[in-house]
């Protein structure tokens, strides 16, 4: 009987543990590293990787959302944890040192706030029995009400709230019974100590540009800490299984322009071509840079933090370090390329007191 159920518990694991790589929880060459054993994933948590125990609480949902093998949509068997049986197997890996956090989704079998109870249950119990200090991400469902957010919080290190799609129209195509302006953007005033979303892509025909404007207002009116981009992939017998797939290529310039916009500043409108897409051929930044000869060169002695970041080979990092520099006194001719400015890469687009660093791509600054 013991042998059944620890088999049982096993193939629960394999299942919803393979039910939630369609969420993302770190860009793919993070996450689609090789994990020992079902369920577990490579993540971001506390600016590292780590391994995370990621599931899905039931694979059983009333939505029927034309691209998930999971919709009511779908013939397919359903699974679900007991509560007590995924705190168990989650502090048994725990323990053994199999993973060092909890990322727990759903899909949603009737009311929204239904699971997201039991989802919070799972957390709860972790913290107040178990006294499991670490990391735990808890998705926040579409519908889920108010108060079951506010309840949701204090047990999550991290949330996230998908918006699959950057605007209602086209969200409504591939996923009618859900509803960015009913279900989603009510909730987000709650979670303004920060959260994830995933957009899914290349399913409808929205642009780069509808979904980088997403991310930037997410970001400035509510606090978004990033967006992951899952390429479409068609599942057959769903609605949309003959649908082709989405392309890793867009997937990687996106991030990029998720990248430029949420840490750099850029606006959307300026990474973007003729057709409302990141270039194809070139990283956007880059890009950036050729179509914008008028705003360079800089001068590093007045240059702002923002102006600096629009230099090829300088990122936020590199940015500040030059302006905690520069306060202090410290940035000499001497002190440039030690403070980590590549001369080569940067130079060309960069004066010192007036003068140029480089001649062409010739350093001609004494540099000892
Ligand atoms: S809500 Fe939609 S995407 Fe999520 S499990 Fe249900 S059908 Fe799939």
């Amino acid at each position: 009987m013991i042998i059944v159920s620890a088999l049982d518990l096993w193939e629960k694991l394999r299942i919803l543990g393979m039910a939630s790589s369609y969420d993302a929880c770190a860009p793919p060459s993070i996450e689609e590293r090789r994990a020992p054993l079902p369920g577990i994933f490579y993540a971001w948590a506390f600016g590292t990787k780590v391994p995370l125990l990621k599931v899905l609480l039931t694979n059983g949902c009333s939505r029927n959302c034309k691209y998930c093998a999971f919709s009511s949509l779908v013939d397919h068997g359903v699974s679900s944890f007991e509560i007590k049986e995924l705190v168990g197997i989650f502090m048994d890996m725990w323990r053994k040192g199999l993973v060092q956090g909890l990322f727990l989704s759903s899909a949603i079998p009737g009311h929204p706030d239904n699971t997201m109870e039991k989802m919070i249950s799972v957390a709860r119990i972790l913290r107040e029995r178990e006294e499991f200090k670490g990391y735990i991400h808890l998705k926040i469902l579409p519908g889920t009400s108010q108060d079951m957010v506010r309840r949701a919080l204090p047990f999550a290190t991290r949330v996230s709230i998908n918006l699959e799609a950057p605007r209602e129209e086209f969200l409504k195509n591939i996923a009618p019974s859900k509803s960015i302006k009913g279900e989603i953007l009510p909730l987000l005033p709650l979670l303004k100590e920060g959260f994830t979303t995933q957009f899914v892509v290349d399913i409808a025909p929205e642009r780069d540009l509808d979904l980088l404007n997403a991310v930037e207002i997410l970001v400035k009116r509510y606090g978004l800490k990033r967006a992951y981009f899952q390429t479409f992939r068609p599942i057959p017998g769903t609605p949309l299984g003959d649908h082709p797939p989405g392309s890793k290529a867009r997937q990687m310039r996106l991030y990029q322009g998720e990248f430029l916009v949420r840490r750099y500043a850029f606006s959307p409108g300026e990474l973007i071509d003729s057709e409302g897409n990141l270039p194809k051929n070139t990283d956007p930044k880059t890009f950036w840079v050729r179509n914008n000869p008028h705003f360079f060169p800089l001068d590093l002695e007045d240059s702002t933090y923002h102006q600096l970041l629009r230099v090829p080979g300088i990122g936020p990092k590199l940015a500040r370090r030059i302006i905690a520099l520069r306060r202090k006194g410290g940035l000499s001719p001497f002190h440039i390329e030690k403070a980590g400015i590549n001369l080569r890469k940067s130079g060309p687009y960069l004066l010192y007191k007036g003068k140029p660093l480089v001649k062409g791509f010739q350093v001609i600054l004494p540099l000892e």
